[in-house]
């Protein structure tokens, strides 16, 4: 089976980066499934998961916050805000996470940010579902 070598990157570093069979991600446009030789491409991608197919086995899943997904002939780059493999998720936090988004959702005060605490909320449900392997 070929492979393509895909490069999770954030502003704090590298995230992620190994040979796949495909790599799936939520572009803006809906989801995208890349197998080697994809022809190139630039989407922007939304809040979601990246599930890293590598043969037999598991696949990786890896919690984006938002960014841009790159194609190469030999190369996919994922330039993300912020990016957790599942097995790094802290779950109590992005259950707290969660829990603050919600109850800002649910105040009736006019200086909540409501499109930051969507964010926030859709943050704290992406990781959550990453680290239970919901995807
Ligand atoms: P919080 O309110 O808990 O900070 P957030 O969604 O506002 O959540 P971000 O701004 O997206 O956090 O991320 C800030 C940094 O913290 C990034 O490096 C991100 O990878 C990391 N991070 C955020 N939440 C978690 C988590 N639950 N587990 C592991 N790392 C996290």
């Amino acid at each position: 089976m070929k492979t393509v070598k895909v490069s999770i990157v954030t502003p704090d570093g590298p995230a992620y980066e190994s040979e796949v069979e495909m790599v799936s991600a939520k572009a803006q446009s809906g989801e995208l499934g890349i197998l080697p030789g994809h022809i190139p491409m630039v989407a922007p991608l939304q809040i979601g998961a990246v599930r890293l197919n590598k043969g037999a086995g598991k696949p990786d899943l890896v919690a984006i916050s938002g960014g841009f997904l790159e194609v190469r002939p030999d190369q996919v780059t994922i330039l993300a805000q912020a990016a957790e493999q599942a097995e790094n998720i802290d779950v109590a936090r992005a259950k707290e996470a969660k829990m603050r988004a919600e109850r800002r959702l649910s105040e009736k005060k006019e200086n909540v940010d409501f499109k930051r605490a969507e964010l926030a909320l859709k943050r704290a449900i992406n990781r959550i579902e990453v680290y239970e392997g919901r995807m």
